[in-house]
């Protein structure tokens, strides 16, 4: 920790407490502070430039200098720095942004509501599923089922679908009207000799017990990802959506795509739902939607999920739900120019084509010791450590491999996120084949350091790297 009490490393563990950080331990070891940044590159106080592999945190798709985004921001700045949607009101750059939304979606959508972030966006979703159940006159329709390992947000309805025990230990969530089932990783969850349609075949199985235990007419919706990203990169097994959204129309139970990562040519295609074969009724975006330059985020929904409401907003009288912020209008101005900058340049096509490129590097590391599984599409991968491959054993306790390894690789350059032992990739969208080189290789450095303190753990505790 720095000595100077003036600091800003000193007065941000003074001062400030940080999300998702071991706050003992960050007084202990203090900030790293990013101070610019530059296409895929940030550049901490001590002028050291990482390649922002994670693209921040799986946001910043056209990179971390975009003029046309900082113009953008300024031209509304200056004309109508803010305003709101309540009480019949829009502006512009927020009916635009609906506008495209709507017409851009995949599959038919009638609306989008806008919130501030991904959280925001699915606590929105649980809300307008209940208030649409009872203005069917179905009161009892309130359930709504995810997944282990899944990734919805951390306010108390959206840190309910997540189904991860950080988010819920201690925070005394999840609440009872969300139903988790199993986690479609087949490296992982799949029984010997299963195969991966077989293993699909059972998750759907899984689902349409739970719905019948549960009574299928206590069920509102299904929330999903179309690949999961912060609990590990997990793409789902061949077949897996088709078999789930059969089960889904055959008890008439609706579709939420968690599209948070995954919009906006994450995986290749504009939209996961489009790489899955999904259908959904609702989905919900964010981070790249603004490639987060601004808080923004929103949700999409259908005539059927659209229409129950609007008749339930005019018996009471009013749609009793809003945020200040909802549909601000300079985060809706630098969305539409970020989605603009998608298009214009094709980094949808440019993140399949250099996708390929990462995820043909990442698997010719298959067979380092300490690779368990690497998977990924697109621009989106990770790779999971394991200590031991016969028997995935994690080094230690679970997630320490993955750190030591996150930290070799930050040392080196790189800034990347380990989910316990998965390490993840998702950067820039503009990212070129050349940056994946240089990624791919500073990994197989880092693993490599990292294998070689495993195997002499005294050599490496009197190196004192
Ligand atoms: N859904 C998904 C799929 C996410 O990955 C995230 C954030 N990582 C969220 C929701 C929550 O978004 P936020 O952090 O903006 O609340």
């Amino acid at each position: 920790m720095a000595a100077n009490p003036n600091s800003v490393e000193a007065r941000d563990v003074a001062y400030h407490l940080h999300s998702y950080t071991n706050a003992r331990l960050h007084q202990e070891q203090g900030p790293l502070v990013i101070e610019k940044g530059d296409g895929i590159y940030v550049e901490d106080q001590s002028g050291k430039r990482y390649i922002e592999a994670m693209a921040g945190l799986w946001s910043v798709a056209v990179g971390f200098s975009e003029p046309r985004l900082v113009a953008a921001a300024s031209r509304q700045m200056a004309r109508l720095p803010y305003y709101h949607t309540f009480t019949h009101k829009a502006h512009g750059p927020v009916v635009d942004l609906a506008e495209k939304l709507v017409t851009m979606a995949p599959v038919p959508m009638s609306k989008a509501y806008f919130t501030n972030s991904g959280s925001e966006a699915n606590d929105t979703v649980l809300k307008l599923l209940w208030y649409r159940s009872n203005a069917m006159g179905e009161p009892q329709r309130k359930k709504v089922i995810s997944r282990h390992r899944g990734y919805h947000g951390v306010t108390i309805a959206s840190a309910s679908l997540t189904g991860l025990p950080n988010n819920h230990r201690s925070f005394d969530l999840p609440l009872p009207q969300v139903i988790h089932v199993g986690c479609p990783h087949y490296w992982r969850e799949a029984q010997p000799d299963e195969s991966e349609d077989m293993f699909a075949t059972r998750l759907a199985l899984e689902l349409e017990q739970t719905i019948l235990a549960e009574g299928p007419e206590t069920i509102a919706a299904f929330i999903g990802e179309p690949l999961m990203g912060a609990g590990g990169v997990i793409l789902p097994p061949k077949g897996y959506w088709e078999k789930i959204q059969a089960v889904l129309r055959k008890y008439g139970i609706l579709l939420v795509a968690d599209e948070v990562i995954c919009g906006f040519g994450r995986t290749g295609q504009m939209f996961g739902s489009q790489t899955f074969a999904m259908t959904p009724d609702i989905m919900v975006f964010s981070k790249q939607l603004s490639s987060s330059y601004l808080p923004i985020s929103a949700v999409l929904i259908n005539d059927v999920v659209f229409e129950p409401i609007a008749d339930e907003s005019n018996r009471i009288g009013v749609l009793g739900h809003g945020f200040t912020g909802s549909g601000h209008p300079v985060a809706a101005a630098v969305a539409l120019e970020n989605i603009n900058i998608i298009e214009e340049r094709d980094l949808v096509a440019h993140a399949r084509e250099v996708g390929r490129h990462l995820q043909k590097r990442l698997h010719a590391l298959a067979g380092h010791r300490l690779t368990g599984e690497v998977r990924g599409i697109g621009l989106i991968a990770g790779i999971e450590l394991v200590a031991d491959r016969e028997t995935r054993e994690p080094w230690q306790k679970p997630g320490a491999l993955g750190a030591l390894v996150n930290r070799e690789l930050q040392e080196l350059g790189v800034i990347s996120r380990n989910m316990a032992d998965a390490i993840a990739f998702s950067p820039p969208l503009i990212i070129t084949e050349g940056e994946v080189d240089i990624v791919a290789d500073r990994l197989e450095q880092a693993m490599d350091r990292a294998a070689s303190q495993i195997l002499t753990p005294v050599l490496a505790a009197s190196a004192k790297r």
